[in-house]
């Protein structure tokens, strides 16, 4: 299994369509400060469902949205689409080839979908849960990452922990409740 190819559109910086492919084995992205490389990153960890908006380096999630330029309006919607090959059955689908796309409304809605049938985002979740890329192994490590957790607090590192682990929000829940 390998990743084939990442499509973004109206993400962040790629306000036109824009497809990367990758070979198997390693890829480098190059380019200049602020050319959008930390910002592929952001677009594979949010086609593979992340859900924190701090995660992909802004303050809420409509922040993946084309915000525009000084010459170009903002867009109203942010897609991402990776296809992965499949030809080793890696992931538990009848497929050998798979594309996984998410997309964000500006408005607020937002869709999932694998080999473009609309799906719920654990589908997306449950799909790559046993794959290796899934929550579990999925793991990117951003610039400056390191350095945050090595300088943290004991609390914080917990917060790196129980961010990574999912568990963030069900603490947020449980502490919201018994607030009440
Ligand atoms: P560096 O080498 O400094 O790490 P980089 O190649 O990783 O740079 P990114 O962080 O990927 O750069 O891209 C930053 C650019 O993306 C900035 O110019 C920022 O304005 C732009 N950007 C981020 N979010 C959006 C958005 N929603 N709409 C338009 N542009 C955006
Ligand atoms: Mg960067």
């Amino acid at each position: 299994m390998h990743l084939k190819t990442l499509t973004l559109r109206g993400f962040k910086s790629f306000a036109s369509a824009t497809t990367l492919s990758f070979e198997p084995g390693i890829t480098c992205v190059v380019g200049p400060n602020g050319s959008g490389k930390s910002n592929v990153v952001d677009a594979l960890s949010w086609v593979m469902g992340e859900q924190g908006a701090k995660s992909l380096r802004g303050g809420k999630m409509e922040d993946v949205i084309f915000a525009g330029t000084s010459g170009r309006p903002p867009l109203g919607r942010a897609e991402v689409a990776l296809t992965i090959d499949n030809t080793d059955g890696a992931l538990p689908i009848e497929y050998t080839e798979v594309t996984i796309s998410r997309t964000l409304f500006r408005s607020g809605g937002s869709e999932y979908a694998i080999n473009g049938s609309g799906c719920r985002l654990l589908d997306i979740q449950e799909l790559l849960s046993d794959s290796g890329i899934g929550r579990e192994m999925h793991v990117v490590v951003g610039q400056g990452q390191l350095d945050a957790v090595l300088r943290a607090t004991p609390e914080d590192r917990r917060g790196f922990v129980e961010e990574a682990a999912g568990v963030l929000k069900h603490r947020k829940r449980k502490e919201k409740a018994l607030r009440k």
